[in-house]
This record gives C-alpha cells, sequence and structure tokens, in this order.
C-alpha cells in the first residue's frame, strides 16, 4: 500500500466511518479508502442480535479501564469499544434513539448548523423503518435498518404497563422529537439479525472499485506537511509500517477514545501534555482529549419466579428458533424497552433513561447470572462530570489513560439516586409485581440514602456512550470547528462521537449516523483544489 494516493483516508470503520465510505465512494471518480485497526465482523456472534454480550473481552473488543475512579470506590471501570468492521454498532446492544429536540438545539447555540430541525433530515436521511411508524417519525429509504423486536419478552409488555400505572406518556414513537415517556426499543435489526453500520453502509460498497477497505490497519500518525495533513501512517496485519497519502482530506473516525489519541499520537494537542508523554508536538490544541463525557448507570436487579426471561437464551431450543426461523430470544437486543423520565417535572427534557432488561445485568455484564432474573437499568442523561482521555506514552499500542470523572459534580449522585428511586416505584407497580421476586446481588433492595449511595459508588458502570473528546466549536478549548475541521490546520476533519459538544438523552449510536451524514455533505462541498505541484488524481 506504502506510496498510493486516495482522495480521502478514513481511519476507523465504526458507525461513523461506515457512513463517510458509502457516502464518498458514491462518486465513482473519487477514490477512498477505510482503515480499520480490527479484523472483519465475521464472527456469527455479531450477527445474532442478543450474542453480544459474549463478544466482551474477546478479539472484537478494545477492553479499555478506566483510570481508578475516586468517586465509585476506586474502581476501574470495564469499557468495552468495537474493534470490526461496525466498530462499536457490531458490539452494541442496537437500540435507534436519536435524543431530544433540546439536544441538537443546545449545540446550535455554539455550533450552527447542528439544531434539530438542521439534522434532522440526516437522521431520516439514515434510516430504514419497517413497522410502526406513527406520524411518519422515521425516514423509510435510507441504508440502516430500525425494526420492531420480533420476540419482545413476556415481561417487556409488564414493564410498559408499568411505566403507564406510574402516570408516563405512551410515546407513538420513541424517536419523537419530545421523547420524554416509554415505549418498545427501536432496534437496528433486519429480518432478526443485527444490522451494524457495515451491514447497512459498507456491504452494499463491497464491490465498488473506487473503495479500498483494509482490515486489520492500526493508524499510528497522521501525517503532517506544515498545517496540511497530508496521509496516514499505519501498521498493517503483517507488523510492517506503510504509509498512503490523502489527496483531498484525511478523516478521522476512530471513536471517542482513539480519535483523539490518534490526534496527540501525531503532536496534535497540548504541548506540555505531549511532551510528557514524550510526543513532539506539531499544533497546539488544548481541547484534545478534554471534555469527556459519558452516561453513568446503575443496575437493579431482581429474581424472576417464573423461568421466562432471557437467561434461557442459550437453550437448544432457542438456537433452533433462531437458525430456523429468526425468532426466539435470540433475536432480544436485551434492552427491550425504555423510559426516558423527568424526576423534577420543571425540567425541560428527561434527565433519567430506564431500560428494561428481562434479565440479571451482573458485575458490569461480564458475570455471569445465577438463575432468572430481571434488570432495571437507570442512566443518567445529562452528567455535569467531565473527564478526559491522554495518552499513557507516545508507544501507539499502549491504550491511553482513560478518566471519565465519574459523580466528580455531586449532582450526578443525587440524579443517579433520584433516577434508582423511580425504579424501584416501577418494580412495586401491579403490573410489573407478578414476575418480581427478591433483590438479586448486589442490588440491596429498597434501602435509605446512605446504604443507596454505597451501592452506586461500588456498582456504577458505564452506559457505554462516550462522546465529546474533540469536540466542535468555536472558542480556543473546541477541536473541530463547527464543519468538523481540525482547528489550525487544512484538509483534516474528525467525524465521529467525539465531536458531540454535549452529550444527547439517548443511545448514541444513532447521533454518531447523524453527524457522518453530515459531514458527508460538508466534506464533498469542500470542493478542495490540488496545492501547486500536487495531483488531485489518484
Ligand atoms: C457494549 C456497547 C453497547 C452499546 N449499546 C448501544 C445501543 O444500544 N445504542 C446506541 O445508540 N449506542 C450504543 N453504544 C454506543 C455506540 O455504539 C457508539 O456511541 C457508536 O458506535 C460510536 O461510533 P464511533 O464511530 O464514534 O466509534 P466506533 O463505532 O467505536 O468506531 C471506531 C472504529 O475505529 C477503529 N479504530 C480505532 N482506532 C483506530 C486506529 N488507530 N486505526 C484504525 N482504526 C481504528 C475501531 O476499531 C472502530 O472500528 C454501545 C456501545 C457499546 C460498546
Amino acid at each position: 500500500m506504502t506510496g498510493r494516493t486516495w482522495h480521502y483516508v478514513v481511519v476507523g470503520a465504526g458507525s461513523a466511518g461506515c457512513v463517510l465510505a458509502w457516502r464518498l465512494s458514491a462518486d465513482p471518480a473519487c477514490r477512498v479508502l477505510l482503515l480499520e485497526a480490527g479484523g472483519p465482523d465475521r464472527k456469527r456472534e455479531i450477527r445474532i442480535p442478543a450474542g453480544f454480550i459474549k463478544l466482551a473481552q474477546t478479539a472484537y473488543d478494545w477492553n479499555y479501564r478506566t483510570t481508578k475512579q475516586p468517586q465509585l470506590s476506586d474502581r476501574e471501570i470495564y469499557w468495552p469499544r468495537g474493534r470490526t468492521l461496525g466498530g462499536s454498532s457490531s458490539i452494541n446492544g442496537q437500540a435507534w434513539t436519536r435524543g431530544h429536540r433540546v439536544d441538537y438545539d443546545g449545540w446550535a447555540q455554539s455550533c450552527p448548523g447542528w439544531s434539530y430541525d438542521e439534522v434532522l433530515p440526516y437522521f431520516r436521511r439514515a434510516e430504514h423503518r419497517v413497522g410502526s411508524n406513527m406520524g411518519g417519525v422515521y425516514g423509510t429509504s435510507g441504508p440502516h435498518f430500525i425494526s420492531e423486536l420480533r420476540d419482545p419478552n413476556p415481561t417487556t409488555s409488564a414493564f410498559l404497563a408499568g411505566c403507564a400505572e406510574l402516570g408516563m406518556r405512551r410515546l407513538g414513537e420513541l424517536n419523537e422529537p419530545d421523547n420524554t415517556g416509554f415505549a418498545p426499543t427501536p432496534v437496528n435489526q433486519r429480518r432478526g439479525l443485527r444490522n451494524s453500520a457495515a451491514d447497512a453502509y459498507l456491504r452494499p460498497a463491497r464491490r465498488r472499485r473506487n473503495l479500498t477497505i483494509l482490515t486489520r490497519a492500526f493508524a499510528q500518525r497522521i501525517l503532517l506537511d506544515g498545517a496540511r495533513a497530508t496521509g496516514v501512517e499505519y501498521r498493517d496485519a503483517a507488523g510492517v509500517t506503510q504509509r498512503v497519502t490523502a489527496s483531498r482530506e484525511v478523516i478521522v473516525s476512530a471513536g471517542a477514545v482513539n480519535s483523539p489519541q490518534l490526534l496527540m499520537l501525531s503532536g496534535i494537542g497540548d504541548t506540555d501534555q505531549l511532551r510528557a508523554a514524550g510526543v513532539e508536538p506539531r499544533h497546539d490544541l488544548v481541547g484534545v482529549g478534554g471534555n469527556l463525557q459519558d452516561h453513568p448507570a446503575c443496575a437493579v436487579t431482581m429474581h424472576c419466579p417464573k423461568p421466562i426471561t432471557l437467561f434461557s437464551a442459550d437453550s437448544p431450543t432457542q438456537l433452533a428458533r433462531f437458525l430456523l426461523l429468526r425468532r426466539g430470544m435470540l433475536t432480544s437486543s436485551v434492552n427491550e424497552a425504555v423510559a426516558f423520565v423527568r424526576t423534577d417535572p420543571a425540567l425541560a427534557a428527561p434527565d433519567i433513561e430506564l431500560v428494561w432488561l428481562p434479565v440479571p445485568l451482573l458485575g458490569e455484564g461480564l458475570t455471569p447470572p445465577p438463575g432468572h432474573g430481571l434488570t432495571v437499568g437507570v442512566e443518567l442523561l445529562q452528567p455535569d462530570s467531565r473527564g478526559h482521555i491522554r495518552l499513557a506514552s507516545s508507544d501507539p499500542a499502549e491504550p491511553p489513560l482513560i478518566d471519565p470523572g465519574y459523580l466528580t459534580a455531586e449532582s450526578d449522585l443525587r440524579g443517579l439516586l433520584a433516577g434508582l428511586r423511580v425504579a424501584e416505584d416501577l418494580c412495586e407497580t401491579a403490573a410489573l409485581r407478578p414476575y418480581i421476586g427478591a433483590p438479586m446481588a448486589p442490588w440491596p433492595g429498597k434501602v435509605d440514602d446512605a446504604t443507596l449511595t454505597t451501592f452506586i459508588r461500588e456498582h456504577a458502570q458505564t452506559a457505554f456512550h462516550p462522546v465529546g473528546t474533540c469536540r466542535m466549536g468555536n472558542d480556543d478549548a473546541a477541536v473541530v470547528d463547527c464543519q468538523l475541521r481540525v482547528r489550525g490546520l487544512d484538509r483534516l476533519r474528525v467525524v465521529d462521537a467525539s465531536v458531540m459538544p454535549r452529550i444527547t438523552r439517548g443511545h448514541t449510536h444513532a447521533p454518531t449516523v447523524m453527524i457522518a451524514e453530515r459531514a458527508a455533505d460538508l466534506i464533498q462541498a469542500s470542493n478542495h483544489e490540488p496545492e501547486p505541484g500536487q495531483s488531485d488524481a489518484a
């Protein structure tokens, strides 16, 4: 590959990178190279919707750990990230949630062009809704399939009835502009199989001769000529260092952990921090790796007296149902229904998400359950805490330091407490009572605030939604401008979850796809002139 030139080199084939590869290579005259550190996405558990639980800590997972979190009893929290074609969309829970209107209107206050009304067409352009579509909320002709669960667990309708009992609003569709209320989870599935970003965007493009996809290609550095990005240095599957050239742009889509890491490895970041890590600074940009946000989460887990939960998903009967009919428990995304809740009615938008999982989620999802059980996950949607990603060293193979700063803002602890109380009320509704047995450890059952606080500190985890580490904006600490160009450099963009200025009220795959859909238009509108002496032809 050394010496070859493309118009665009995209680093990372995740939620965002797959969208870009497809959209940019739609023009046959445009040559696109997609570099992915992981291998192909051939594993069976990627296709089987409920299989993602088994992908944790495998070759398909970067398997990160945070630094010790002082507010979480000094624990190092497990952070999975997808490492294969499709990126995290190949190992995620498939929930398609756009977030709330105010999320994007908030972005637009400092980032013109990103208001809800302006980004909505990009969500719709991505969407291929199958099933209920009240009010025409969803797009129906895009590449990314959004289905209803084929065989929801019997307890899921009880969860929805319990939410109604508490006076919450039944949403016609979960992705209405105001998502306050409850609904079954819309999922990225097609006919009972996961529909990752790779399935939606890369597979249809595989035959395009102008798109080259390289797996096991680990980008180590962005090549700079003065202030201009000219290409990427990567290590190939054989461990050999290669260089490729981009005549128009290099686009970094390596996700909220690896995009800032790659910028910093390339000398782009806070000068003092770079020197401390042994990297020669090339461009001072203090915000790289800062502004890290994630949804902290807690799990209320209970035994279930009826043997009907997903604990049985692995049985031969369920496997046969899946293989023969694409039905049964293995088609579950595990997160089967959600409620977006305002714990204070004065709030303009939800502050808590309740997630219904018809199986016990124990030990950050890594501990096998002891038997049938249920989980109400509680996620804090607008945390005030901020963290950062920093280099541990100048060695690209060494994982970066991930410090989400969980609960460093005290308001976040209060928010999680309030959310857990709503989850407790829900478990006491008449609708859910027949399915709820004794508390399942570590959930202590109904306890006072002090004991509940200890539970949070000892068991809170990630909801898997890191964002914000290459934040867009126009101020000095912003990393990219509102067109996602790295500030102060030429022909270099970041396009992925890391550019979000503020985390959304919902899961983060759909917003990331939307960002990439819009970025594709911004990139194509750029019309780069070739530099003197440089050919634009690849
Ligand atoms: C277990 C789990 C469950 C989740 N559940 C949901 C859910 O149900 N719904 C939802 O909306 N969101 C969910 N998310 C979050 C969502 O999947 C992510 O927010 C989204 O996929 C992020 O997209 P991205 O493009 O920013 O990064 P990613 O999709 O993570 O893509 C980054 C890609 O870049 C590659 N890469 C990284 N570094 C390099 C390098 N140096 N060189 C080459 N390639 C590189 C990676 O291997 C990866 O393929 C979940 C995430 C996880 C991990």
